[in-house]
């Protein structure tokens, strides 16, 4: 049996781990993490529609049935291509072929110091770092007196127009529309802001001009102050520095404006193109280690007459090449290249307003919120998951309310940066 680790359980490297032929494969799958999780919903961990467990599955859960297949928790610390050997925080585990499916991680775009200040949704772990921040500072801003600290306390800033920051900031000014009045009744409409900055002249630049304008004004609706062909510089000292030179204060920031490759220590130089990704042929092959070494999902670069930058980051591609992968190793000849299937995108804005652009037909409102809603609840693992999350969707849309706000603050220490450190 041939020796395959898979470095990442996100959406390609699992869907890999269980296409594999069973009778041709033992499967290591590696993650830092031991369950599968699930990014489009992370938004609403940061804005406490929904937790953690709720989008998330332990991968011995979902492996157990397939015998061939078995999981090392580890964060990986260095690739050796020529002895065909991974090393995690734990142990090095040899391969026969390996294929990289570890995703992608936030880039900063050289932007000193923003790493440690500001807030952003790339994983689990930062979604309910973000949710904390938000809850810490509606509390406080209840307990402030005075008016001009209350609203420092209680401005939040978006920066990123994609999809990631028109959910999250469209979510914050749900919050500030429906909840505060309720939950806290402290605190005015007016000592929150919300903005969201946008480089672009328009929000959502992947998708149609129709999506972008629906969006424009579902945020708009939500009292969110968007700011179009606004470009971040900088941050220090809690001062954003825009690229026309004007400074602003702001203390929460929450960054969605970019990703790259995760760096994986070892690979060759030669490998790592454009935004960090790992570069491969039509066949998910790596550039120079076409006999060993695979990559897959938002790190692999694979760069076509459709696609000159590579696909776009996302789950449908990541998915898409798992199974493609999947068929020529299980066929035991790389036959059939990759082709992007586009099913289309969509992103959601608010608690009943989303944006759809489908192969043939743009729409947005309610309809477009439902359909979101259902790809996304069929698309999650595990049948409680799904039940649970449904149960909360329909909660919250009849109530307009949660019992998810809550501010748990770990122990300080011992200090572990993450598991599998
Ligand atoms: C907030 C957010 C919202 C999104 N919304 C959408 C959406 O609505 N629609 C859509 O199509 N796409 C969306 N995406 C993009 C989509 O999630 C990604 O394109 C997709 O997850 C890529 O799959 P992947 O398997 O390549 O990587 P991932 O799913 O990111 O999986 C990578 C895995 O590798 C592990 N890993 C990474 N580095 C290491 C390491 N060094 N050692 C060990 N393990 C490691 C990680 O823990 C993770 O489990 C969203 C992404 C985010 C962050």
């Amino acid at each position: 049996m041939e020796n395959i680790v898979i470095i990442g359980g996100g959406f390609a490297g699992l869907t890999l781990a269980k296409r594999l032929a069973r009778d041709k494969f033992n499967v290591h799958i590696i993650d830092r993490n031991n369950f599968h999780s699930f990014p489009p919903l992370f938004y609403q961990v940061a804005s406490s529609g929904l937790t953690e467990s709720n989008i998330s599955f332990p991968f011995r859960l979902e492996i157990k049935k397939l015998r061939n297949v078995s999981y090392h928790m580890g964060h990986v610390k260095n690739i050796d291509t020529e002895g065909k050997t991974v090393t995690t925080s734990y142990e090095s585990i040899p391969y026969d072929r390996l294929v990289i499916a570890a995703g992608s991680t936030n880039n900063y775009f050289g932007m000193k110091g923003l790493e440690e200040t500001v807030y952003g949704i790339k994983t689990i772990g930062e979604a309910a770092h973000t949710r904390d921040e938000i809850l810490d500072r509606l509390e406080r801003g209840a307990l402030c007196k005075d008016p001009e600290r209350r609203r420092q306390l209680l401005s939040f800033l978006v920066v990123g127009g994609g999809p990631s920051g028109v959910e999250i900031a469209g979510a914050i000014g749900e919050m500030k529309k429906n909840i505060l009045k309720r939950e806290y009744p402290e605190l005015k409409q007016e000592d929150v802001t919300v903005t969201l900055v946008e480089g672009a002249p328009r929000l959502l630049g992947a998708m149609s001009e129709k999506s972008s304008a629906r969006a424009l004004e579902y945020l708009k609706s939500l009292m969110v102050d968007v700011r179009l062909n606004t470009t971040m510089k900088g941050y220090e000292d809690k001062m954003v520095e825009f690229a026309d030179g004007h400074k602003e204060y702001w203390e929460t920031l929450i960054w969605t404006a970019g990703v790259k490759g995760e760096p994986m220590p070892g690979m060759p130089e030669t490998t790592v193109g454009r935004g960090g990704r790992i570069i491969v042929d039509e066949y998910n092959r790596v550039k120079g280690l076409e006999e060993s070494v695979l990559a897959i999902g938002d790190i692999a670069l694979m760069q076509t007459e459709d696609y000159p930058a590579g696909h776009p980051q996302m789950a449908q591609p990541a998915i898409q090449q798992a199974e493609n992968l999947a068929r020529n190793l299980n066929a035991g000849e790389f036959k059939s290249a990759f082709k992007y299937h586009d099913k289309g995108s969509m992103a959601t804005v608010g608690k009943h307003l989303a944006v759809a652009d489908l192969p043939k037909v743009s729409f947005g409102g309610f309809f477009a919120w439902f359909i979101w809603l259902a790809i996304h609840l069929m698309s999650i693992l595990g049948m409680r998951n799904k039940v649970v999350v449904l149960l909360n969707w329909i909660w919250n849309y009849t109530t307009t309310s949660t019992s998810l706000r809550l501010l748990l603050r770990p122990t300080r220490f011992p200090v572990r940066r993450h598991w599998g450190d």
